[in-house]
């Protein structure tokens, strides 16, 4: 992890590109990534679209050759001058309207989705982190992030010939990852200690840019550490309680430390899920020191603390037993003079206050604004935490909703699609993203060219799969049943449905193998045949999750499917961009009302995949019956749900979704086509993090850093 890449000389006229390389602002903007295509197609592809890489393996004549040539140095200007514009400059659309605000808001999240070439995330909620941080800089939002690097990221998984997946956790060689040491006065590898820990443990500091949001990473793999405490940010989420707990303890309270040594003090701090939540009692600890009683301490850090809860499923919340927190945290109240089960108190459920300290119930008692990521899950959260909140009626619990949404510049083509809005909606239309009445103009796009341009994502899909299942088959010496079941003959003529997400009970991925023989009609119909694309990986710990990895991995290898069914091994942020433009309908089936959002539909809507979900989530506010299906009404509350479900969605697919695919037009099926249209039109403006991020400033954000609007413009 320590070795930093050698560059040949870059010449000092294209000397940028370094910087330009380590600022993951380059992978959300298409004219700055034509710039390293432009150096050599090849070696780009080499590098795994990895600038960093790319610049360490071209050979030193070619930046020689390219320092002088006109047209490249035309290209190269212009994206500085923005580069230099959007990540220096602290102008936009924050300033414009507050002003620049004394301090910063520090975001906390135990894991972000950046880029294939950072892999710290294990989902949604990681994706949704870092598709924030990118909206924070294209908005010009005072943010600086707080993270861990860890060294093992979270999990690669491969599947076994046996339809097992099995977890290769191996150390990451970050060479050419785009994060830097953070350093000290000296020119040292800044090292902070970590508060509770003895004997004292101490973590290196690294940064990434992320456009003009620093982010900050801690890595405790340090030799002067302990071996346990050393092994602490080895994985996202340590399986084992205690290590989890510790992961906790660095993440929030090493977190709030590292600000402190870099002279950050942030005027307002955003939990994201409750991880890193213990970072609020680090925030109360100034305070106690210079003399405030702990009430009134508590009162100020809730003051200007914003949480936000991702999930109703308790495997999403972490309750240490009391205990493992006496064990922690006992000196630590001792010092403060703070009466410990005071403190232990505010991570009690009241109505399991023996099960132990709560993460959520913590953050949401030390939380002056919280909210859940849908306006269903806002409910949801308000019914299941009410109790916290005895005195109130169900609907004044604090708890509000902001609806999650994603990055717009890094979900939508950048290739096909996102020249084709600079064209259609004006090239402006990034900084109008949040504007309906601009996604109007979608209905201009000939029915033919969109037709013509999605068939063009499937097939990039398609080839995708197929460059990944070649060296499985050629070095892994898989057999040819495992290369089938990967993929290899999907055909790109046919409606193609996906299926991709964490592998886990409640999303139900098997809900429609619930009939075989049904399934088996509908993909091998001969007229009107249907192939499905799942993948998907299953946590480590969760065993239900890994038997349905292989019971759907053992359908895609029986014959009888036709090869028609397709299992994509270790899913992760690349392949999902992939599939949200290149499949044609994207389905969704939790058991509502467990996704609390999901945003990998908004992805495909706004791409023109068409969604086919179950009511719940984002698609209950974002479904208006024209812009893809949704079922799940139809249970009645009453008897198997997951029969009722399957029978619905079935007679969706049977007798909705493939006649209209199938139902051609002079070549083109046109009611599909006015339904992508529909879709593009709904789902972009409002379910991106454009619009998300306003609502958090407005509704939260303002008030706690205590801002003022200055009246100017939006
Ligand atoms: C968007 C995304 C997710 C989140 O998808 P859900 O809809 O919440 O299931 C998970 N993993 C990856 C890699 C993603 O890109």
């Amino acid at each position: 992890m320590d070795r930093t890449p050698r560059f040949p000389d870059i010449p000092q006229r294209i000397g940028g590109l370094e910087k330009l390389a380590y600022n993951l602002w380059w992978s959300w903007n298409p004219d700055a990534r034509a710039l390293f295509w432009a150096l050599d197609l090849a070696v780009w592809r080499e590098s795994g679209h990895n600038p960093i890489r790319m610049l360490a393996i071209l050979p030193g004549e070619r930046l020689r050759e390219a320092s002088e040539e006109a047209a490249f140095l035309r290209r190269y200007d212009a994206v500085m001058a923005r580069f230099e514009a959007e990540t220096a400059g602290r102008e936009g659309w924050f300033t414009r309207r507050y002003g620049s605000p004394r301090a910063p808001l520090a975001y906390f999240s135990a894991e972000y989705g950046l880029h294939v070439s950072l892999p710290m995330y294990a989902g949604g909620l990681g994706i949704l982190a870092g598709d924030y941080l990118k909206e924070c800089s294209d908005m010009a939002i005072p943010v600086v992030a707080v993270g861990l690097l860890y060294s093992r990221g979270y999990v690669t998984q491969r599947i076994r010939e046996d339809g097992s997946p099995e977890d290769l956790r191996e150390t990451l060689d970050r060479t050419y990852d785009p994060v830097r040491r953070v350093l000290d006065g000296e020119g040292r590898p800044l090292r902070v200690q970590v508060p509770l820990f003895d004997p004292p443990l101490h973590v290196a500091v690294w940064k990434v840019e992320v456009g003009r949001v620093p982010f900050y990473l801690m890595d405790t793999d340090l030799e002067t550490n302990q071996p346990w405490d050393r092994a602490i940010a080895h994985h996202l989420y340590a399986i084992q309680p205690e290590q989890r707990l510790r992961q906790e303890i660095v993440l929030g309270m090493g977190g709030m430390r590292v600000l402190e040594a870099l002279g950050l003090s942030p005027g307002a701090v955003h939990i994201n899920e409750g991880h890193p939540a213990l970072a609020l009692l680090q925030r109360v600890r100034p305070l106690m020191e210079q003399g405030m009683g702990f009430t009134e301490a508590l009162e100020e850090v809730r003051r200007t603390t914003v949480f936000t809860t991702h999930t109703p499923v308790s495997a999403g919340t972490d309750v240490f037993p009391f205990a493992m927190m006496e064990k922690y945290f006992a000196h630590c109240c001792e010092d403060l003079g703070l009466d410990h089960t005071k403190f232990l108190g505010l991570g009690a459920h009241p109505q399991r206050p023996e099960a132990g300290f709560n993460t959520t119930a913590f953050a949401l008692r030390m939380s002056r604004f919280a909210n859940g990521v849908s306006r269903r899950h806002g409910e949801v959260a308000r019914e299941i935490w009410a109790p916290l909140w005895p005195e109130l009626a169900r609907e004044e619990v604090p708890i509000a909703s902001v609806t999650n949404g994603v990055h717009l510049p890094t979900w939508i083509d950048p290739h096909r699609l996102q020249p084709l809005f600079d064209r259609v909606l004006g090239p402006d239309w990034r900084d109008r993203q949040d504007d309906p009445g601009l996604w109007d103009k979608v209905e201009e796009i000939p029915d033919e060219e969109l037709w013509r341009l999605h068939q063009e994502l499937k097939v990039r899909l398609i080839d995708h799969l197929h460059k990944r299942a070649r060296p499985r088959w050629e070095r892994r010496q898989v057999s040819a049943q495992n290369v089938i079941a990967g993929g290899a003959l999907l055909d790109a003529k046919v409606l193609t449905l996906g299926f991709a997400r964490r592998f886990t009970a409640y999303k139900r991925p098997d809900l429609l193998l619930r009939d075989r023989n049904r399934l088996k009609r509908l993909v091998t119909d001969p007229l009107r045949p249907v192939q499905i694309i799942f993948a998907g990986k299953a946590h480590p710990a969760d065993t239900e999750g890994k038997r349905l990895v292989q019971e759907i991995f053992r359908l895609c290898q029986d014959p009888e499917f036709a090869g028609r069914l397709a299992f994509v091994e270790d899913y992760d942020q690349a392949l999902a961009s992939y599939l949200v433009r290149g499949v044609d309908v994207w389905l969704n089936n939790p058991v509502p009302p467990l996704e609390a959002s999901g945003t990998s539909g908004m992805k495909a809507g706004m791409n023109g995949t068409l969604n086919c979900s179950i009511l719940d989530g984002w698609w209950i506010e974002g479904f208006n019956g024209k812009n893809g299906w949704a079922f799940g009404e139809e249970f009645s509350g009453e008897g198997d749900r997951f029969s009722a479900d399957a029978e619905a969605l079935f007679r969706l697919l049977e007798e909705q979704v493939v006649p209209l695919y199938y139902a051609y037009n002079g070549g083109i099926p046109k009611g599909w086509v006015r339904r992508m249209k529909e879709s593009i039109r709904t789902v972009a403006p409002l379910y991106g993090t454009r619009r998300m991020v306003r609502k958090y400033v407005e509704q939260f954000y303002v008030a706690a850093l205590g801002l003022h609007a200055n009246g100017v413009g939006s």
